[in-house]
């Protein structure tokens, strides 16, 4: 049986997490995490998990679907919770696997806040850091464990996790892990899992080749849907604003200065532009992260947490690296190249506007871009207003600048030496009057 939109809609039965019938240990956890009821996702997903049956979830990150499947997998395991210091007692019975490190970690904290009053155990293992401590962590024995495909075939070969416990798989991100060419490594994973299980499949999007790998993974699965995959162009205010190639980054920081944006996400569409972009902005003073997969995984992690912690205002990122991260308000996004997959662009922009809140997603794009943006508007079925480029007021006093790219780690004490020269395109003059000086930057 499917659950389509409206038996889902009817399922939305429980308005509280307590009338979900969720543990008090689980119910204080959600507490401290401020959230004052369940989001659609996980009205419809926590009843039917808690029921046993598996699951496809067809939600976006942003909707709450960690906690959908988090909460009652949790609850479903209490029953094992105990404070033994023998591994034997803490066999892995909750799977995660996520297609990439960032999401794998995201997924984690999130078990680890839900997890807080619980002796249950956890740990997430990825790929591009050492093996060791994910192996003492292992062989100590977890419940529940968050992982990447890769890696975990690492493990389980060299025998440092044993799979054969496990009575809850979660498929995070489904679509992503297929599209990164994860189907061989899910295919040899299931097979070191027990048949009898419950497994779990997220996705935001459910074409033919999901349906194909539910299919095959899932045992008579209910279907539940919060957001269509055009959702998040419904809740974003998108802007579109045609600009020359070589004056991208002045039109960049021309509208972050005109909206007053803190913080933003930059998307390109390789890793050779985002750490070109990423370069030119750092060299005109703007705290700027760089993230994509050729980083190491400590600059990757680095970069998300100093945006994370607003160290960090821009992050220049490709569309792999982003995919998943969860930054909560995060303002805008930005198109600086817009993607070749239109799908991508919806996953863009659905970084901004998380949870109904409202967010803005602008896109830069040149001539050469036409036929990609005709793409998007026959993909999200929509037109995507143009407008130009924001004015902003030329300043005043030119020795401004250090307040408006002060880097906010920098120590608020220490007197600061003048700046010698314009460190931020904010502070020169519009865009078309120097487009050919920015060029030379690069
Ligand atoms: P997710 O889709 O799981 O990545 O969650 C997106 C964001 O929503 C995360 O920052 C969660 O902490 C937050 N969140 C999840 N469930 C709720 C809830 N019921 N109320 C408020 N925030 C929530």
């Amino acid at each position: 049986m499917e659950v389509g939109e409206n038996t889902a809609a009817a399922l939305e039965v429980a308005t509280t997490f307590k009338e979900l019938g969720l543990a008090p240990e689980i119910l204080r956890a959600l507490d401290d995490m401020g959230y004052s009821a369940p989001t659609p996702i996980q009205k419809q997903a926590i009843p039917l998990v808690l029921a046993g049956r598996d699951l496809m979830g067809q939600a976006q990150t942003g909707t709450g679907k960690t906690a959908a499947f988090t909460l009652p997998l949790l609850q479903k395991m209490i029953p094992h919770a105990n404070s033994s210091a023998s591994p034997a007692r803490h066999p892995v019975r909750a799977l995660v696997i996520t297609p990439t490190r960032e999401l794998a970690i995201q997924v984690h904290d999130s078990v680890v806040a839900y997890n807080k009053n619980l002796p249950l155990r956890s740990t997430v293992v990825f790929g591009g850091v050492d093996m060791k401590s994910q192996e003492a962590d292992l062989r100590a024995g977890v419940e529940i464990l968050v992982a990447t495909p890769g890696r975990l075939l690492d493990h389980a070969g060299g025998k440092s996790v044993h799979l054969s416990q496990v009575q809850f798989l979660v498929l995070d991100e489904a679509d992503r892990m297929l599209d990164m060419g994860f189907l061989p490594d899910l295919k040899r994973i299931l097979d070191l899992l027990p048949t009898r299980r419950q497994t779990l499949l997220f996705s935001a999007t459910f074409d033919d080749s999901i349906v194909g790998l539910a299919k095959s993974f899932l045992q008579n699965p209910l279907r539940v849907e919060v957001a269509r995959r055009n959702t998040a162009t419904e809740l974003v205010e998108q802007v579109v604003h045609r600009v020359e190639e070589t004056a991208k980054m002045e039109a960049l920081l021309q509208v972050i200065k005109a909206r007053e944006i803190s913080q933003a996400l930059v998307f390109t569409r390789t890793k050779i532009a985002a750490d070109k972009l990423g370069r030119r902005l750092q060299k005109r003073g703007v705290s700027t992260g760089i993230i994509h997969g050729d980083k190491a995984q400590l600059e990757r992690l680095a970069a998300l947490d100093g945006f994370k912690q607003g160290k960090v205002r821009l992050l220049v990122a490709t569309d792999i690296a982003a995919r998943g991260i969860d930054i909560v308000d995060l303002p805008c996004v930005f198109n600086f190249e817009l993607p070749y997959a239109a799908e991508d662009y919806v996953h863009r922009i659905g970084r901004t506007g998380r949870a109904g809140a409202s967010g803005l997603a602008i896109s830069l794009v040149s001539r050469e871009e036409e036929r990609l943006l005709a793409g998007i508007r026959n993909f999200i079925k929509r037109d995507l207003e143009e407008s130009p480029l924001p004015e902003i007021e030329r300043p005043q006093v030119v020795a401004a600048p250090s307040v408006e790219i002060e880097q906010p780690d920098a120590e608020p004490t220490r007197p600061r030496r003048p700046r010698r020269e314009p460190v931020c395109a904010l502070l020169l003059p519009p865009v078309q009057a120097h487009a050919a000086s920015v060029d030379k930057s690069a």
